[in-house]
């Protein structure tokens, strides 16, 4: 049995620079909490989690008691303005681990609702990236996810500002942002996928078509691993899986060529451990 594995598989630039930053909290002996699981992978949230690292879901479960002795990090997904004003109001010290490609988009739909646009974002409405952009708008950007939601378009009074998730799928943008363009008379459109994003899904609809198997790594519950699994699943027989322990013989059983791939928050220990499980246990083809 032949491996293969996806070019840009695991952390992107976003991740490595949050875990970076929670590290350096964790090493300086800081308390440390995030907002929300600081990545969506199970595996490293439970390692932090051992290491002290407390997760709220909202700066409010902070007592006023801890505020002089813990430190919160904001994750790359970022969070809506609300959590900035309200930390600054109550003194609660704030890293904040926004990927800087979020904190663009951030900024775009921040400026464009000042200068009196309504703002579309393309993307899963309760994804907490999501969540956080719609926060910088004042929560009043139309969300739409697919081809059906767009008949929550109608041509509105005041231009339009588009922007899109950044692990959306780029295929589907081609398509969605071109028929929002068509059905607004004034828009003016970002594409604001990130170049990981669209680096890491080209990498596995090259791979996906040359091998029997591809073998997607990542949290259950992480988008753009989910869209990995999915474009796959379009080409390819394809197995998601958190971890090694997830995978059995059986799934590899009349392969010869097993393709993998990672998410964007999957880290590269757990990447190599499938590996050496697929190694161990895949068929010996003579
Ligand atoms: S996928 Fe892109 S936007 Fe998201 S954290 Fe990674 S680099 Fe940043």
């Amino acid at each position: 049995m032949k491996i293969q594995v996806a070019e840009h598989s695991g952390y992107c630039y976003g991740v490595k620079r949050a875990v970076n930053i929670l590290e350096s909290l964790i090493s300086d002996h800081q308390k440390v909490y995030t907002l929300g699981p600081i990545i969506h992978n199970k595996q490293v949230t439970d390692y932090y989690e051992q290491n002290g690292v407390l997760v709220i879901d909202n700066i409010s479960d902070l007592r006023d008691n801890e505020i002089e002795s813990v430190s919160v990090v904001i994750r790359s997904h970022g969070a809506p303005k609300h959590i900035y004003d309200e930390a600054a109001a109550r003194g609660i010290k704030i890293h904040d681990a926004t990927c800087p490609y979020v904190k663009k988009i951030q900024n775009t739909v921040s400026t464009y609702t000042t200068k009196g646009y309504n703002i579309i974002i393309v993307g899963n409405a309760v994804h907490p990236e999501v969540i956080g952009i719609n926060g910088w708008c004042e929560n009043q950007a139309l969300i739409i996810e697919n081809f059906e939601q767009l008949e929550l378009i109608k041509d509105f009074n005041r231009p339009t500002c588009v922007v899109a998730q950044t692990t959306y799928s780029i295929k589907q943008w081609e398509i969605l942002s071109k028929e929002i363009e068509s059905r607004l008379s004034d828009v003016i459109i970002f594409n604001t996928i990130c170049h990981a994003t669209e680096q890491r899904q080209q990498a596995v609809l090259d791979l996906a078509g040359k091998v029997d198997l591809m073998v997607v790594v990542g949290g259950k519950h992480s988008s753009n691993t989910i869209k990995l699994a999915e474009l796959c699943a379009k080409q390819v027989k394809t197995i998601h899986i958190e971890t090694k322990d997830d995978l059995i013989s059986v799934d590899l059983i009349g392969s010869k060529i097993v393709g993998i791939t990672a998410g964007a928050s999957t880290p590269d220990w757990i990447i190599q451990s499938v590996i050496l499980k697929i190694e161990n246990e895949g068929e010996v083809i003579f």
